[in-house]
C-alpha cells in the first residue's frame, strides 16, 4: 500500500472506544456495559484481546484491604511511603478505597477464584513495603486468573473487538474537540478511522525501552506517546521502576522476566557472588523485604562493584524452604527457571534489576478525566497514583480500579457528546507518518536502532543516573530520532514486523525523551529516580512533581508543581 487516500479510509463509529485490552481496558468495557447497556463499545487492541499486555503477567497479586485488622488508612500510608510522598494523594486514596470493592466484584461478578485460607477467607500474603499482609492472589499466576475471567465476560457483553489493530493518533475536529483516532490493522496493513463519543486510552504504558525489561513486548508507550503528540501534559516521567529480580538468560526472550516479589516476602535471600547477603549493607532492618527501588539499587551496586556473577547478575535463593514447598507456592516461577536450565526449587537463580513499570504518565483526575474533553486515561498510561515508586500489588489494583472508574465515567458522559468531523489534515498527517517507513525506498531497518535505544537508556538513564550520563543519553536519543525518521522497511504491508517495529520505535523514542528530560530536571534522589550526583532526597526543594508538555510546534515546556498533601503529610 502506498499513500493513503483519506476519503477511502473505512470509518468505524462507536459510542465508547477503549484502546487496550488489559485489566484497565476490559474492566472499563464491563463497567460501561453494566451502567449503560445500550451503548456501543469498541475495543482497539494491538495484541490479542485479554491475552496481551501485562495484567495477565501479574504473578504476585493484588493489594486490597479485606481484614478488619487492616485499614485503608494504613494502605494509603504504605502507598505514600513507598511513593516517597510524590503521589497524587487523591488518586492514591481512590486506589486504596476502591480496591476492596473491585476484589469483591472480581470474585462475585467476574468469577475469579482467589486462594483461600483454611478458615475460608481470601488468603492475603506479605508483599514488600507493606505493614500488613494484604496481597490477594491465585498462586503465583494471579493475572492469568483475572484476565481469563475478564476475557470470558467479553463473550457475555459482546463489545466490537478490533484485534491486532494498533491505535496511531488521537484526532480532533478543526476546533480541537476530540473526535476519535487513527488506527492500523497490523494483519492487513489497512488504515482505519474510529470515531467515538468517548475515547479511553489504556495501552499499559511502557518500560520496554531498556536493555533488560519485564513488560509484554507489544507495550511500547503508544498511549502515552499518542497523548503527548496531542499536547496533553505528562507527570513523573522520570519515575521508572526497576524490579530487583529479573531473570538473566542471555539472548533469550526470558531475560528480564520477573521473579516476583512474593519470593522475597516468603523469605528468599539475595547473595552476591561472594556469598554475602548484601542487603545488610543497604537496608539492614528490612533486608530482602525492603522496597523495590532500594533492592534494585543494591543489586545494581553489587554488580557494578564487581561483586556480581560472571554474567553480570546476583543470586536469589529460596531453596531453604524445601523443594516441595517452593514448588507448591511458586509453580509458575519454578517452571520458568527450569525452562532456562536453572531451578528455583533446589538452588540459587541468577537475576538482575529489570525495567518493570512506569509510574509516570498522563495527568488524570480520580474519574480518569484528562485535559481533553472526551478523553479518559486509565491504568499504567496514567501518572500520579504511585508517586516515585509503586508497591508490588498496587499495579493490577490500579488498572482494575481506574479501568472500572473510566467505564463509569464513560457511561455517564457518552450521551453528552456527539460524533464530530475529524480534521482531514490531522488524519492525513497521521497516516503519512505511519506509512512513511513502508514508502521509503532506502534507509536503515528499525531493529538495530531499537537495540541502540535500549542500550542508551540502560546505561544513561537506568537504575543510577547522573548529569553527564543523562546528557550523553539525550545526545544518543537525538541521533536515534534523526535516524528513525529515515528508517525504511520492505513491503508488503500485511503482517510486517519490521514496519510495526518502526512504529514501536518512534513511540519508545518519544517516551524515552520525556523520561530523560524529567530525570535531568529532578536534581535529587527519590524512589526509583536515583541521581549519583544528587544522592539525597531533598524535600525542601523537591516536594514537587515534574510536568512536561509538547506544544503544537513541537517545542517542549516543563514546570514543577508542589505536591499537595491533601490526605497525609510526610
Ligand atoms: C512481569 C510483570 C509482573 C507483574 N506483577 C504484578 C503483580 O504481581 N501485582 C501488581 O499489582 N502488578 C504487577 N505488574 C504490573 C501490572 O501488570 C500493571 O500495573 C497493570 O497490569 C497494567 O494494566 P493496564 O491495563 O494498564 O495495561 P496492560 O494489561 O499491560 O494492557 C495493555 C493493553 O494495551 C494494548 N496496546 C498497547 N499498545 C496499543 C496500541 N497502540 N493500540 C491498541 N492497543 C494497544 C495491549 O495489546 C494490551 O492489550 C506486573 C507487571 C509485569 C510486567
Amino acid at each position: 500500500m502506498t499513500g493513503v487516500d483519506v476519503a477511502d479510509v473505512p470509518v468505524v463509529d462507536t459510542d465508547v472506544l477503549v484502546v487496550g485490552s488489559g485489566g484497565a481496558g476490559l474492566m472499563c468495557v464491563l463497567h460501561v456495559k453494566a451502567a449503560a447497556p445500550e451503548l456501543d463499545v469498541t475495543i482497539v487492541s494491538k495484541g490479542a484481546v485479554g491475552r496481551s499486555g501485562c495484567t495477565r503477567m501479574v504473578q504476585g497479586g493484588f493489594n486490597a484491604v479485606l481484614d478488619p485488622a487492616d485499614s485503608v488508612d494504613l494502605h494509603l500510608r504504605d502507598t505514600l511511603d513507598g511513593g516517597r510522598f510524590l503521589n497524587d494523594q487523591e488518586l492514591a486514596h481512590t486506589l486504596v478505597t476502591d480496591a476492596p470493592k473491585v476484589i469483591h466484584e472480581l470474585e462475585t461478578r467476574v468469577g475469579c477464584f482467589f486462594d483461600r485460607s483454611e478458615d475460608g477467607r481470601i488468603h492475603q500474603k506479605a508483599f514488600a513495603g507493606q505493614q500488613f499482609d494484604r496481597t490477594v492472589h491465585r498462586g503465583d499466576l494471579t493475572g492469568i486468573e483475572i484476565m481469563g475471567r475478564l476475557r470470558d465476560q467479553m463473550f457475555r457483553v459482546l463489545p466490537n473487538e478490533l484485534e491486532d489493530v494498533r491505535a496511531l493518533d488521537l484526532v480532533t475536529d478543526v476546533h480541537g474537540e476530540l473526535v476519535g483516532l487513527t488506527a492500523l490493522d497490523a494483519r492487513t496493513g489497512r488504515a482505519l478511522l474510529v470515531r467515538a463519543r468517548i475515547v479511553v486510552v489504556a495501552t499499559g504504558g511502557a518500560a520496554t525501552m531498556y536493555r533488560i525489561a519485564a513488560p509484554a513486548k507489544e507495550k511500547t508507550g503508544d498511549g502515552v506517546a499518542m497523548c503527548w503528540r496531542a499536547g496533553l501534559p505528562l507527570r513523573d516521567m522520570e519515575m521508572l521502576q526497576f524490579h530487583p529480580t529479573g531473570l538473566l538468560a542471555a539472548e533469550s526472550r526470558m531475560t528480564g522476566a520477573v521473579l516476583e516479589e512474593g519470593l522475597r516476602g516468603a523469605g528468599a535471600y539475595l547473595y552476591n557472588a561472594r556469598g554475602e547477603r548484601y542487603m545488610e549493607r543497604y537496608d539492614a532492618a528490612r533486608m530482602e523485604r525492603s522496597t523495590r527501588d532500594v533492592v534494585s539499587r543494591a543489586g545494581y551496586s553489587e554488580i557494578m562493584a564487581g561483586r556480581g556473577t560472571p554474567t553480570g547478575g546476583v543470586l536469589i535463593d529460596i531453596s531453604h524452604l524445601g523443594a516441595g514447598e517452593v514448588e507448591r507456592r511458586f509453580p509458575g516461577m519454578v517452571a520458568r527457571t527450569r525452562q532456562i536450565g536453572q531451578d528455583l526449587a533446589t538452588g540459587p537463580v541468577e537475576v538482575s534489576p529489570t525495567a518493570h513499570f512506569h509510574m509516570g504518565g498522563v495527568l488524570i483526575d480520580p474519574d480518569c478525566h484528562t485535559e481533553m474533553r472526551g478523553l479518559l486515561v486509565a491504568g499504567e498510561d496514567a501518572g500520579g497514583t504511585h508517586g516515585a515508586n509503586r508497591l508490588g500489588g498496587n499495579g493490577v489494583a490500579e488498572s482494575t480500579v481506574f479501568g472500572s472508574r473510566a467505564g463509569d465515567t464513560a457511561a455517564a458522559e457518552a450521551s453528552s457528546r456527539g460524533f464530530g468531523e475529524p480534521d482531514p489534515e490531522q488524519v492525513a498527517a497521521s497516516f503519512a507518518r505511519a506509512y512513511a517507513p513502508l514508502e521509503r525506498d532506502a534507509g536503515e531497518l528499525p531493529f538495530p536502532l531499537t537495540r541502540e535505544l535500549k542500550d542508551a537508556m540502560w546505561v544513561g538513564c537506568g537504575v543510577v543516573r547522573d548529569r553527564a550520563g543523562l546528557e550523553e543519553c539525550l545526545a544518543s536519543l537525538d541521533e536515534l530520532t534523526e535516524r528513525s525518521a529515515q528508517v525504511s522497511v520492505p513491503g508488503p504491508a500485511q503482517v510486517n514486523y519490521a514496519w510495526q517495529e518502526a512504529l514501536d520505535l518512534e513511540n519508545q523514542l518519544t517516551v524515552a525523551r520525556t523520561v530523560v528530560a524529567a530525570a535531568q530536571l529532578r536534581e535529587e534522589s527519590r524512589g526509583a529516580h536515583y541521581r549519583a550526583d544528587f544522592p539525597e532526597q531533598d524535600d525542601a526543594a523537591w516536594s514537587r512533581y515534574v510536568v512536561l508538555r509538547r506544544a503544537a510546534d513541537g517545542s517542549v515546556s516543563s514546570d514543577t508543581r508542589p505536591v499537595e498533601h491533601t490526605r497525609l503529610a510526610p
